[in-house]
């Protein structure tokens, strides 16, 4: 029996949970992480965001670690890491698609979107291509002195004065006591389990599930729209080289493009709109979809699927409570909504950076019990603020101009909260989203009602006033009808 005593124990080694334990030991405490299966291993979640990169930023700079900086780039990335696959994120991109009909690019852009986060290729966002990504980091967190144990199975978890693991690992049995444990299981929620803390799908307002896989031989969607005719008024990035959205009848899909030739791409579908019966297989329901939209079609027409797709049950999941007196779960492992707009990574980090603070003693304004319910707080309120988002834009695929409008204040939040940290202005306490902004909180909550009342024709008067409504955010010139749904990054 291997046996062992640590200051904490992190439960999954995805790249929350490697790169927490990788700080862990830079703030000098000994750590066991303990992953089940084994890298490289296939995982979900891959569109990188400026305000993640910026979070991996603040993280390298904190604790001393500047080969993570390295990754918070396109450019640094491909020079240091060559050996990490990735992909090019300039954007977003968003396409409305009717279906039985091709896509048709229109002279005004009233069916697509475009927000550039870039400046340049050098200084782009990233698509991590989370094999390698997450391997790579657990090879750190070991180099780093981290105790690693993988193909682990948890047998049980008991807290007496403090925790106690038992599990078993390819070299036998292992038990294990810490003073602290950070679950880092995602929807697996080991230790939540374990101590019976409930998991609800309840209580949301987003209602959908996921049908994905990795492809190979996906056409560009440049190649696409220029056979289309193009759009009209063109972005000044490839919407091959972002988070490209195709928007359908009730569900969106989003297409990923890595370096090493393989693309990531799902749907994310309402079950009312879309029943999962369990009388179509996966594929059978991937190939419905992508055969009702023509130019969906067309990009994969000669795809092929490099695993099974996985089709999902709901997404939308909560933890009762993010964090305990010696213990917390990380964002993604406490609470999970959708991938729309790529918010995951972001949250994720903001947790990262906060529990990291909390286990390094930085702030003593309050004790660490307290310190932990605000973090358990924080990581809730701003996957309901995502909720409140999201929801609004699943109810109003319907209508573009309606939908573009809602993720207004999404592409405010972002690019306000990058502004200010670029500047050395952000707190390290800020909450993602400006979810702890009342103020805000308010607008996204007024846009959104707004929003679900009104029809096609009230359309531009919603744009007008999330205009007015996000102007205390909006620094980078969202909104603005003589862009006609282009917005090029603005330093
Ligand atoms: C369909 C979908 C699409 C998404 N797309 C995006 C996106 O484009 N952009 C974005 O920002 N976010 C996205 N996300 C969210 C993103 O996946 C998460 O933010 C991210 O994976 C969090 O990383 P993690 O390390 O916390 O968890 P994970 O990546 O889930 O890692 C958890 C680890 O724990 C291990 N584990 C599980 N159970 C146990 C156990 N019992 N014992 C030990 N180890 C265990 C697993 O093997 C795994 O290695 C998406 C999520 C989904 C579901």
């Amino acid at each position: 029996m291997h046996k062992g005593s640590f200051d904490v124990l992190i439960l999954g080694a995805g790249f929350a949970g490697s790169l927490t334990a990788i700080i862990a030991r830079r703030l000098g405490l000994s750590v066991a992480l303990i992953e089940r299966s084994r890298h490289p291993r296939f995982a979900i979640g891959e569109s990188s965001t400026p305000l993640a990169n910026l979070m991996l930023e603040s993280l390298a700079t904190t604790y001393d670690l500047p080969w993570l900086a390295t990754f918070s780039k396109y450019g640094p990335w491909k020079r240091h890491h060559p050996e990490v696959a990735c992909g090019l994120k300039r954007g977003f991109t968003f396409f409305r698609h009717t279906p039985g009909v091709h896509f048709r690019p229109t002279a005004d852009n009233a069916n697509a979107l475009f927000v550039e986060a870039s400046p340049d290729d050098e200084r782009g966002d990233t698509h991590w291509y989370r094999a390698d990504f997450d391997a790579h980091l657990v090879e750190r967190a070991v180099e780093a002195g981290v105790t690693y144990f993988d193909r682990t199975v948890i047998e049980t978890i008991a807290h007496a004065n403090r925790w106690h693991l038992s599990a078993t690992c390819p070299a036998g049995a292992l038990s294990l006591d810490a003073d602290f444990v950070v679950d880092a299981t995602g929807a697996c929620g080991a230790l939540a389990s374990a101590i019976g803390l409930e998991t609800v799908d309840s209580g949301f307002r987003t209602s959908s599930y996921g049908l994905y896989g990795h492809f190979r031989h996906v056409l560009p969607w440049e190649q696409i729209l220029d056979e289309l005719g193009g759009a009209s008024v063109r972005p000044p990035f490839s919407a091959d080289a972002s988070a490209l959205h195709h928007i359908i009848d009730g569900g969106w899909m989003w297409v990923l493009r890595f370096d090493n030739g393989i693309t990531s791409a799902g749907f994310s579908l309402d079950p009312q709109r879309h029943p999962a019966s369990g009388a179509i297989s996966p594929d059978a329901q991937w190939q419905a979809l992508v055969t009702a939209y023509p130019s969906i079609g067309r990009q994969f027409r000669g795809a092929q699927a490099t695993m099974p797709i996985v089709r999902t049950g709901r997404l939308q999941r909560r933890l009762s409570a993010a964090a305990g007196e010696d213990w917390a779960a990380l964002p993604y492992t406490a609470c999970f909504l959708d991938p729309w707009l790529s918010p995951g990574i972001a949250h994720t980090l903001f947790g990262v950076r906060r529990l990291a603070r909390i286990l390094g003693g930085a702030d003593d304004s309050a004790p660490r019990r307290e310190q932990l319910r605000t973090y358990s707080e924080t990581v809730l309120r701003e996957v309901e603020l995502m909720d409140r988002i999201t929801a609004t834009c699943f109810a109003r695929f319907d209508c573009f101009e309606i939908l573009a409008s809602v993720t207004m204040p999404y592409f405010a939040a972002v690019t306000y909260m990058e502004e200010r940290i670029r500047a050395g202005k952000g707190d390290e306490h800020d909450a993602f989203l400006l979810a702890d902004n009342e103020r805000f909180r308010a607008i996204v909550d007024g846009v959104c009602s707004a929003a679900m009342a009104t029809d096609a024709k009230g359309a531009a008067g919603l744009a007008r006033e999330t205009a007015a409504a996000i102007e205390p955010y909006n620094t980078v010139g969202l909104c603005d009808p003589a862009k006609y749904n282009v917005y090029p990054f603005a330093p």
